[in-house]
């Protein structure tokens, strides 16, 4: 589904990744730890291909093909979805509006009503898009997007940061939907979910675990071993394996 080789990726001339090689089959979901800084969400923005994000040499595939060079549009066609660590403020934008756009029309289907209903995010629907939503409002509102417009390979960057005890359960569930219970559905689809506190593993089934450390993968596990392994250790032993 996804082939990455030798990616170096820098940001304002600052090296941020610095030979990232990795790969995924069709249908895995796939965790990323690492430190503050480490590079993780670059790697996810250079997937998506925002332009900001400058790819200095390597490659990148997905279902097969080349996307190394193509714009940020041609890959959500392809089937690339993200929902942002931090998501811009769109105001004059309703919520209503882009989930409009998304699903063509189709806000008041009735699936996407029960979806924004599970969300809780009916009474946010008029207001512009992110513009002073809460933590938590802001990821459930990225998490809405996805479910509905349901790309083939997911990119979640830290779901559960921001969002309070009582709503994690309902980001959770929602990740779930995506990729637990429709994956039944659709089990081509595939997932690559950055993490802080390893929560997201209590909803969702992963596959393999990787840490990504001073912009490279260092290594890959299973995620529950790699997260008590930086419970009980930190990431201070990762140097070593870099
Ligand atoms: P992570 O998601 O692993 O915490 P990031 O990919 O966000 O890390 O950041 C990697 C490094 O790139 C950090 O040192 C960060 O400060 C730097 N960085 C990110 N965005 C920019 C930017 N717009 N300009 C300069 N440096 C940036
Ligand atoms: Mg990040």
């Amino acid at each position: 589904m996804l082939k990455i080789q030798d990616l170096w990726v820098s940001i304002d001339d600052r090296q941020v990744l610095k030979g990232v090689n990795f790969s995924m089959d069709y249908g895995e979901i796939n965790v990323l730890f690492g430190p503050n800084g480490a590079g993780k969400t670059t790697f996810m923005m250079t997937l998506m291909g925002f332009p900001r994000y400058k790819i200095e040499q390597g490659k990148i595939y997905f279902k097969g093909m080349d996307i190394t060079n193509q714009d940020l549009y041609e890959r959500a066609r392809l089937g690339l979805g993200i929902s942002f660590q931090r998501p811009p403020t769109v105001r004059g934008v309703t919520l209503k509006k882009i989930i409009d756009i998304i699903a063509n029309n189709g806000s008041d289907d009735a699936g996407i009503k029960e979806k924004i209903e599970q969300l809780n995010l009916a009474g946010h629907l008029q207001r512009g898009l992110n513009d002073g939503f809460s933590g938590g409002e802001m990821k459930r509102s990225e998490l809405l997007q996805l479910i509905v417009q349901r790309p083939e390979l997911v990119l979640i960057d830290e779901p559960e940061s921001g969002v309070d005890i009582e709503n994690i359960s309902l980001v959770g569930e929602a990740i779930n939907s995506l990729l637990g219970k429709d994956k039944v559905k659709d089990p081509k689809r595939g997932a690559i979910i950055i993490t802080h506190t390893g929560y997201i593993l209590d909803f969702v089934n992963a596959d393999k675990g990787y840490i990504v450390f001073d912009g490279v993968f260092v290594c890959r596990g299973n995620p529950r071993d790699i997260l008590s392994e930086i419970k009980r250790h930190g990431y201070r032993r990762c140097a070593e394996c870099r």
